[in-house]
């Protein structure tokens, strides 16, 4: 006998929309959250294409009434520091999906999941998922401990795991396969009073390279006149043994010194935050769902945040996910096949975004392809918006082939990674500095 008919572990923007979706048509869903929100989260550019998701959650008069700052276009910085044009996505496509935000993490998942308990979800904070529990290959509930560290068994018909890079259930069953490629860290913090564009452009997200063209930069203005500033560099580079022993900070301010592009932006700002560093390590799982239990979000993949891709992937896997619960409760068919029938499809999208940013570490620059191919300049934004799931994006492929050196080896598949485990101490999923914010 099952206590509900859905378990979602994980209360981030996946664990949120699976279990708001399901709310919506009916479902009783169970949300466990193992920490107390509001809490500290990485991720804070969100993409246009995240509009209809957001619809479809009855988020959108939350997210017109808040602080987030209008987020209208991004914009590239080569190495040598030459600015490319905006890619304003309004442009491209005129409509109010093309205005997207640029969200404070702890604000925005707190509002997400206060929404999925106004839809019906009895989302839990302060519980922690010790297992997914079995009837043969069949998941069939959880075990979890809450606030007052009592432990229990609580049945469901279908298990998510939405419990991001900690990834109950990949670990579990070892799916998981580490990009060959996209094996970066990061190191960011927090400034006030840094550099703002003005009008349509305050909002935009900077993507500025850096000089060695090891890596490259975020630049993510908030609101309260906070600025998200982080480098994004290989992770033996970043986080190499002599580095880590100097401390990140040093790190950090080194990169500064090299790149005048960011330098310029934040000289005269006040640091109001630690820094904090993270593995930004990419990676996938080999199998969507099981039987009884499906993947969404980063507890699925986790891809390189170069075009701020993370939380549309959240959102898009919940709802493709939810659609097949309830369609595979309807019927009495909780089959692995059944609930993962979205995973080809939505490997087929994020493919899309992970070669556009391979492409990018190869040497890939934005001004010069809408230089030489500016009829295909759509194409390339609508990619950037996160419009992933169609073929029609798949005409800038050949264009950007013909600008490659030709002696340059072609971008392995993410499937040509290890399953080993690969040694990330250096940087732990999450290093938090003292008295951290936002
Ligand atoms: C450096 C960096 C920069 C990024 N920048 C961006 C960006 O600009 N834009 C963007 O869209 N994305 C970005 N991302 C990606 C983004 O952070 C993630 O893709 C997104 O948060 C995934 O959402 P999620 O709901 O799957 O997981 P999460 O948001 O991580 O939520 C998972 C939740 O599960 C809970 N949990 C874990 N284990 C358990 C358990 N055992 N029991 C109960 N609860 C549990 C956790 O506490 C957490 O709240 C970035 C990522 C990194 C590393």
């Amino acid at each position: 006998m099952s206590d509900y008919d859905v378990i979602v572990i994980g209360g981030g923007p996946a664990g949120a929309t699976v279990s708001t979706l399901l709310a919506q048509r009916g479902v009783r869903v169970a949300l466990y959250e193992r920490e107390r929100f509001p809490r500290f989260h990485i991720g804070e550019s969100l993409i246009p294409e995240t509009y209809w998701v957001l619809q479809r959650l009855n988020m959108l008069p939350k997210m017109k009434a808040s602080p987030f700052v209008k987020k209208y276009s991004v914009q590239f910085v080569n190495a040598s520091g030459r600015l490319s044009a905006p890619f304003y996505f309004h442009d491209n496509k005129p409509h109010e999906c093309s205005q997207t935000w640029q969200v404070v993490r702890s604000e925005f998942d707190q509002m997400m999941l206060e929404n999925a308990r106004e839809h019906g979800v009895e989302a839990h904070e302060g519980v922690h998922v010790l297992e997914v529990l079995f009837d043969g290959n069949r998941a069939v509930g959880v075990r979890i401990r809450d606030g007052s560290g009592e432990r229990r068994e609580v049945r469901a018909k279908v298990v998510v795991d939405a419990s991001g890079q900690a990834a109950l259930l990949q670990n579990r069953f070892r799916l998981r396969v580490w990009d060959p490629v996209l094996n970066k860290g990061a190191i960011w913090t927090y400034w006030e009073n840094a550099y703002r564009d003005t009008g349509r452009d305050e909002g935009a997200t900077l993507v500025i390279q850096t000089p060695n063209k090891k890596g490259w930069w975020w630049y993510i203005p908030q609101h309260d006149d906070v600025v998200s500033v982080g480098v994004v560099a290989p992770f033996d580079y970043l986080f190499s043994p002599a580095k880590v022993r100097n401390g990140h900070e040093q790190t950090y301010q080194e990169e500064v010194e090299r790149c005048e592009a960011v330098k310029a932006r934040i000289s005269g700002a006040e640091r109001v935050a630690g820094y904090f560093a993270t593995r930004d390590y990419s990676y996938r799982s080999t199998a969507v769902a099981g039987d009884g239990w499906v993947l969404v979000g980063d507890a699925f993949g986790f891809l390189d945040p170069l075009y701020s891709s993370g939380v549309l992937l959240a959102l898009r896997s919940g709802e493709m996910a939810a659609d097949a619960i309830v369609e595979g409760l309807a019927s009495g068919d909780t089959s692995a096949a059944q609930l993962g029938k979205w995973g080809a499809g939505f490997n087929e999208g994020v493919d899309r975004m992970r070669r556009l940013v391979c492409e990018f570490y190869a040497g890939f620059s934005f001004g010069a392809f809408v230089r030489q191919y500016p009829e295909l300049r759509g194409s390339v934004t609508d990619l950037l918006i996160g419009d992933l799931f169609t073929d029609r994006v798949d005409r800038v492929w050949p264009a950007m082939e013909s600008l490659r050196d030709a002696n340059r080896p072609p971008i392995p598949a993410w499937r040509d990674g290890t399953s080993a485990e690969v040694d990330l101490a250096r940087a732990p999923e999450l290093t938090l500095p003292d008295g951290h914010r936002p």
